[in-house]
This record gives C-alpha cells, sequence and structure tokens, in this order.
C-alpha cells in the first residue's frame, strides 16, 4: 500500500485560490488533522466528491484560513487512491504553512509527477495519456492544448490498443498450435492476417508522420532571420515579438551571439532566432557568431532573408542568402522600405518577398500571415498528433517491425521468424502505453513533472 503524500499543487505566485493535494490510504485522516469541517463531521466522514467548507490549520494549532476540502475516495480519484484537496486562498505562506502542519501529521511531500504516476501505476492512465499531462500544462496554444487533452483521454491508446491486441492474438494463437498440437485449436495460417498487417501498418505510418507537426504543435516553429549587420534584423525580431528583446543599434555587428524569442502567429508557435550578420570578417567573435548563423539558418524550418532596402546589394547578402537557402523553407524580407529603395524583388532568388519597414510595423501583417499559413497544422488536434520523440520512435519501430514481418512473409520465411517481428512491433507498442516500459524510462518521464502534478 501506498503512503500518504502531499504538496502544494498550484503555482508559487500569490493567486486567488491555492490548493494543497494529498493521495494515498488514510490521507482523509491525515487531513483532518489540519482541517475541520465546518458541518462538525470529521473528514474521513465527508461525503464523497463534495466541497466541504472548513478551517485550516497550521502546526501550532491556529486557523490561518477558511476553505473547501474535497474527498474523492479511490477508486474514484485522479490517483486512483484516496485522494483529499483543500482549497484555500493562494497565499504562498498559508499553502507553505498548511503543507508543513500536513507533513507533521503524517503526509511526505510528494516527488516530481507522484500523483500522475501514481494514477498510471494504478491503471486510470497509461503512459501516453500521463505524458500529455505535462503536455497540457505547458501548453502554449489552443491547438497543443487539445491535443494533449485528447490525449490525456486516452485518444492515443485508443489507436494504439486495438493494433496490440491484434498482435496478441495472432502471436498467442501461434503458441497455442505450436504447444499443444493435439488440442482442436483452429489452423495457425499467417497468409490470413497480410491485409491486417498492412492496415496497422499503415495506421502506425500515418501515426509516425504526424510528428513533425507535433514538433510545431509543442516546441513551435524553428524560425531563424539571416542578414547582415545593420539589416534591421533585431528590430524584425522585436516587431514581431512585440517588445524590444534584442539590442538594436546602428552600430553593425551589436547581435554578435543568438538571441531567441517566442512569437506567436495565430494559431502557429514559433521560436524565432536572431543570429549575428553575416558579413566577411577578421574578427574571431563575430566569425563565430556567423558560423552560428549558418547553423541556425540548417537548424531553422524556415529562414528569413532579411536585407536593407535603403543600401544595395553586395557579397555579405549574397553569403547570407546561401545560409538562409539552406534551411527547408526561406523567404526574403526587403527592410527599411520607409526609406529610398535600392534592393528590388527581381534581384532576389526567392519565391516568397515581402517588402517591410519592421520600424514602422509596414508589410508585417502579410508576413505574420504567411507564416501562419505555411505551418498551421492541417490536422485535427484530436489526440493523433505525436508530439515527444519516445512516442515517434516506438511508433517508427512498430511499423518498421510488422513491415519487416510482411518482408518475411512474401520471402516465404518460417513463421518463428515472421513472429518475432510481430513480437518486437508488441513490444514497441507496450513501451508506448506503458504496458512494458523499463522503470528507470518511467522513473525519468515522471521526473519531469512539476511537484503537485
Ligand atoms: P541588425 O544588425 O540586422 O540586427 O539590425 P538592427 O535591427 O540593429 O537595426 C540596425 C539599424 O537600422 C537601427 O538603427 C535600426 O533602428 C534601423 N532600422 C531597422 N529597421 C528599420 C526600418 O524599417 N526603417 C528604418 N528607417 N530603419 C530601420
Amino acid at each position: 500500500m501506498s503512503d500518504v503524500i502531499a504538496a502544494v499543487s498550484t503555482g508559487k505566485q500569490p493567486c486567488a485560490i491555492g490548493v494543497l493535494r494529498l493521495s494515498g490510504a488514510g490521507c482523509a485522516d491525515v487531513a483532518q488533522q489540519v482541517f475541520q469541517l465546518q458541518s462538525g463531521l470529521p473528514l474521513v466522514q465527508a461525503p464523497d466528491r463534495k466541497l466541504c467548507l472548513g478551517t485550516l490549520f497550521d502546526l501550532r494549532g491556529r486557523p490561518i484560513d477558511q476553505g473547501l476540502a474535497v474527498f474523492c475516495r479511490g477508486p474514484h480519484s485522479y490517483t486512483g487512491e484516496d485522494t483529499v484537496e483543500l482549497q484555500c486562498h493562494g497565499s504562498p505562506a498559508v499553502l507553505a504553512a498548511g503543507l508543513e502542519a500536513l507533513l507533521r501529521a503524517g503526509a511526505r511531500q510528494a516527488l516530481p509527477g507522484e500523483f500522475t504516476k501514481r494514477a498510471f501505476l494504478n491503471g486510470r492512465i497509461d503512459l501516453t495519456g500521463a505524458e500529455a499531462v505535462i503536455d497540457l500544462i505547458e501548453a502554449q496554444t489552443a491547438d497543443m492544448a487539445a491535443n494533449a487533452a485528447a490525449q490525456v483521454g486516452g485518444a492515443l491508446h485508443k489507436k494504439l490498443a486495438p493494433v496490440y491486441e491484434g498482435l496478441t492474438d495472432i502471436c498467442s494463437h501461434y503458441h497455442a498450435v505450436l504447444d499443444y498440437p493435439d488440442e482442436d485449436i483452429p489452423d495457425f495460417r499467417l497468409e490470413a492476417f497480410v491485409q491486417q498487417l498492412q492496415s496497422w501498418r499503415k495506421d502506425l505510418a500515418a501515426l509516425y508522420d504526424t510528428c513533425q507537426r507535433g514538433r510545431y504543435l509543442k516546441q513551435g516553429v524553428k524560425i531563424a532571420l539571416v542578414g547582415k549587420p545593420n539589416a534591421g534584423k533585431s528590430s524584425l525580431l522585436n516587431a514581431l515579438v512585440g517588445f524590444d528583446r534584442a539590442i538594436v543599434t546602428d552600430v553593425p555587428g551589436t547581435t554578435r551571439d543568438t538571441v531567441e524569442e517566442t512569437a506567436r502567429f495565430g494559431r502557429v508557435l514559433a521560436r524565432i532566432t536572431d543570429t549575428a550578420g553575416i558579413r566577411p570578417t577578421e574578427d574571431r567573435i563575430e566569425a563565430l557568431g556567423m558560423e552560428r548563423s549558418r547553423a541556425a539558418a540548417e537548424g531553422a524550418d524556415l529562414a528569413i532573408f532579411v536585407c536593407d532596402a535603403a543600401v544595395g546589394l553586395d557579397e555579405a547578402d549574397r553569403e547570407a542568402i546561401a545560409a538562409a537557402m539552406s534551411a527547408p523553407r526561406a523567404v526574403a524580407v526587403i527592410n527599411k522600405t520607409d526609406l529610398p529603395q535600392r534592393v528590388f524583388r527581381v534581384q532576389l532568388p526567392f519565391e516568397t518577398i515581402f517588402s517591410v519597414s519592421a520600424t514602422r510595423g509596414d508589410g508585417l501583417r502579410e508576413l505574420c500571415r504567411w507564416i501562419e499559413d505555411a505551418f498551421a497544422t492541417d490536422l485535427p488536434c484530436d489526440g493523433s498528433i505525436l508530439t515527444n520523440t519516445r512516442q515517434a520512435e516506438a511508433v517508427f519501430r512498430a511499423k518498421a517491425a510488422i513491415g519487416n514481418a510482411l518482408d518475411a512473409m512474401g520471402a516465404g520465411i518460417t513463421p518463428d521468424a515472421v513472429l518475432t517481428e510481430l513480437e518486437a512491433a508488441m513490444e514497441a507498442i507496450g513501451e508506448l502505453t506503458g504496458r512494458s516500459v523499463r522503470e528507470d524510462v518511467t522513473n525519468r518521464i515522471f521526473e519531469r513533472f512539476c511537484v503537485g502534478k
């Protein structure tokens, strides 16, 4: 039986409401030493899953707040065990004093993610659901939240469970025929499963293909601004992000390192890197910065080449254009269009070109809209988008193993070799949903959570 854990589940800033949370058999006994119901009933006798008014006491027995308690008896609770939540005012001092009193009364401070880990261990959610809890907490867009919420509700589990069950049936049928030849078990004919296996492989491939969209959703689209010093990259970054993050000066070479900021373009989350200006240089530090510019463009989903409309294109611009072109997608921004123009669209080898004044804001709306259209997901955010590499890697292995099994069948290889592949696919799906995941991997997953979740 698990011990009683307790934690402050809400943030560290003063706010309207703060929550102290407990889980484990006997948690109501612990909580009632610290929280007395107005009704006079001890908390252990409180009605199930109903908010009850009461008083919170500190270590020394002084009343420190009035609040509400809710007692959820297991298994009908988040963790699957008895849980108590004490909703107080959101004063960090009140919550700290309340927690201290709960610890004195016999609870243990919960570890990061321990509530959700218990929910997983007690079978309330599978591992994909548990991982989605942290995605939901950290969601920066409504699309990400919708996808994560559906996964908390078991969307991935529902997709993968039939494949796992189907593979289990095939493998167990094969072993049954082999191990009990005298029993009246229908013949095992692998060919009968070809269509089913092809369909599972297709489903897994489609799921795997969502992972790039998943990365956009969760981490944001990576955008690199490249261009020579003074083109106006920092000014553009500030304009896109909406506040002065990068240092803007008219001394070329000010942004020597890279600066990264998060911006939102409608439904699209983006991480924009302002790289050091690209220009031929003798300066070692600046040369290092320029290497980073090139690397940032190469690792980006989109490179935006920025040039100064008021000065003509030169060798440094051409270097920057080459760096931008190394990204999977690249567009050009002719900046400073409020000044007399010396750079024209026909001079630039880009399909998409925006004329912009970063300081006046002209043309920014078109650029922002283009980014949103180019990267907004056209997939329904219904939980079917893979957003983490652990999951994507496991889906890839499952898909590959089923593919290998089909190839082996095509080549007329004996069923035992085919079955080994199908078992590998089961293993990969089991790791994904948590059926067969190693304990150290599980621990690492829950360590990423915040305390109280
Ligand atoms: P970076 O070196 O490419 O990051 O360039 P900055 O953003 O630091 O800008 C260099 C200079 O150009 C600064 O003095 C900015 O105020 C100026 N600047 C940037 N954008 C514009 C613009 O759209 N119009 C005008 N007139 N000046 C701009």
